[in-house]
């Protein structure tokens, strides 16, 4: 197996790997970084997840230090836009962490803060900046950056950045970008007919191809349960399945802004320590919630979608969906944010009477049948530990199952009673900005993905189920769709 040590990196970035402990590179970093390293541009069919931070920045890094220089005055570089000020910074960190041993100067720009700090940061030129389109756009503007000295440009999660408007800000920026011949590398999770555009727009002819298909390998690799519940009760639920010490650290998502606030105060009411991050939070509550999460100060973080997305946290034990995402493809971020780096995860989805739709349009588009409990008739919501994605076997596949019933599951292990809690909670109505697709758009997951593209520990998907064992199903919990 390939090792980072075979790529011909520089000494100073294999160091700063060996420091993270980062020995085998990912599919999309051993396809992507020998290319990249000669110069090629770059297409990426990849979302946050697969290493593909790495898989560009360690050989933009590598490339700038063949040849050292210094960016112009108010320039840098390397151009990085990022759709959110999350990723922005992440991205930022990462470049910083990977170039620790080479002196490599970081500048991260992005909206919501002072323009002051961002211009002292770039005054003297960087070899990275790190921006989100609409504050850089700001920036150039008022001439406080210039992109004169850019020599590659990252595009990264341009269907996201498409969802949020970006397009446009986009075409306005590469404009800015002076004529020499640059290098660029594109990334996108999926690619709509917009996106094919730009990046034909952007790239020169014949990048480099890579895919890597983590929708479908993290829908794999994610337990996931849906548990039909009333509205009124989802959130005597939530605080069951919080008795469960294995909901280390958890990140909750709902649709609304509201909801995400009154989801945190009631597990802050029944003795869970929780934060809520949205887009109506200012930059240093989100910054200060997301520090408490990763230092394990509260396990749970009640996040809206656009709130969550290419948030990239090690080590979270579970997702749980209060509220079903409009948009199917959303539902594989979230469940996705528990399953890092090829890590395996936990995904619990809650699924009222009149979020079914919802439910059957994320089925279609991942192709599964995800296993089910029926919640809404319990006497007590007793049992929840009952309905704990991780002793179950994985979803089936819908195209490999037929009409059969779900085989392949685990009775559940525990079956402890709790006394149920009163009602209340229940969705918010003010919507955040929800990332809307058209029907028309590319399905996260397209049919059978290939050996070659699955992270480490990826199995070999195997039709119906995993295990095979006929456990007997537990009455009045498995659900009969
Ligand atoms: P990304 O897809 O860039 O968001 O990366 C997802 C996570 O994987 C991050 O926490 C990275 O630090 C981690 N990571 C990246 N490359 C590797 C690697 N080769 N081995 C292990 N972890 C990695």
């Amino acid at each position: 197996m390939t090792q980072f040590t075979d790529l011909g990196l520089a000494k100073p970035l294999l160091k700063a790997l060996a420091d993270e402990g980062y020995t085998t590179p990912t599919p999309i970093q051993a396809q992507a970084i020998p290319g990249v390293m000669t110069g090629r541009d770059l297409l990426g069919i990849a979302q946050t997840g697969t290493g593909k931070t790495a898989a560009f920045a360690l050989p933009i890094l590598h490339r700038l230090g063949e040849d050292k220089k210094h960016a112009p005055r108010r320039s840098a570089r390397v151009l990085v836009l990022a759709p959110t000020r999350e990723l922005a910074t992440q991205i930022g960190e990462s470049f910083k962490s990977y170039g620790k041993h080479m002196g490599v100067t970081v500048a991260v720009v992005f909206g919501g803060v002072k323009y002051g700090g961002q211009m002292r940061a770039m005054a003297g030129g960087v070899d990275v900046l790190v921006a989100t389109p609409g504050r850089l756009l700001d920036h150039l503007g008022e001439k406080s950056i210039t992109l004169d000295g850019v020599e590659i440009l990252v595009l990264d999660e341009a269907d996201q950045m498409l969802d949020m408007g970006f397009i446009v800000p986009i075409r306005k920026i590469v404009r800015y970008l002076p004529k020499a011949p640059r290098q660029n590398l594109f990334f996108s999770a999926t690619m709509p007919s917009e996106i094919e555009k730009l990046s034909g727009e952007i790239l020169n002819p014949n990048p480099l191809k890579v895919s890597v298909t983590p929708q479908a390998t993290t829908v794999d690799r994610v337990n996931q349960r849906v548990l039909f519940v009333e509205q009124s009760r989802k959130r005597a639920l939530l605080g069951e399945l919080f008795d469960d010490a294995g909901f280390k650290r958890v990140i909750v998502f709902t649709r609304t802004k509201r909801g995400a606030d009154r989801v945190a105060r009631g597990l802050e009411q029944s003795g869970v320590d929780a934060v809520s991050i949205h887009g109506d939070k200012s930059q240093g509550q989100r910054e200060r919630a997301l520090a408490e999460f990763k230092a394990g100060k509260v396990r749970a973080l009640v996040a809206t979608d656009i709130a969550a997305r290419g948030i990239d946290i090690d080590a979270v034990s579970h997702v749980v969906q209060y509220e079903l995402p409009n948009v199917p493809e959303s539902y594989v971020h979230r469940i996705g944010r528990t399953a890092r780096a090829g890590a395996d995860g936990s995904a619990v989805a809650f699924c009222a009477d009149d979020e079914r739709n919802l439910l059957k349009d994320i089925e279609k588009v991942t192709r599964q049948r995800i296993p089910s409990f029926d919640r809404r008739n319990d006497k007590h919501l007793g049992a929840a530990t009952a309905a704990m994605p991780d002793v179950g076997g994985k979803p089936e596949r819908a195209d490999t199952r037929g009409s059969q019933p779900h085989r392949g599951q685990h009775a559940p292990k525990r079956n402890r009673n709790h006394s149920g809690g009163g009602g209340g909670g229940g969705g918010g109505s003010r919507h955040e900005g929800a990332p809307a697709r058209s029907a028309g758009d590319k399905p996260a997951f397209k049919g059978p993905s290939r050996g070659g593209d699955r992270g480490r520990g990826g199995g070999s998907r195997s039709g119906a189920g995993g295990g095979g064992s006929s456990a007997p199903r537990p009455t009045g919990v498995w659900s009969n769709r």
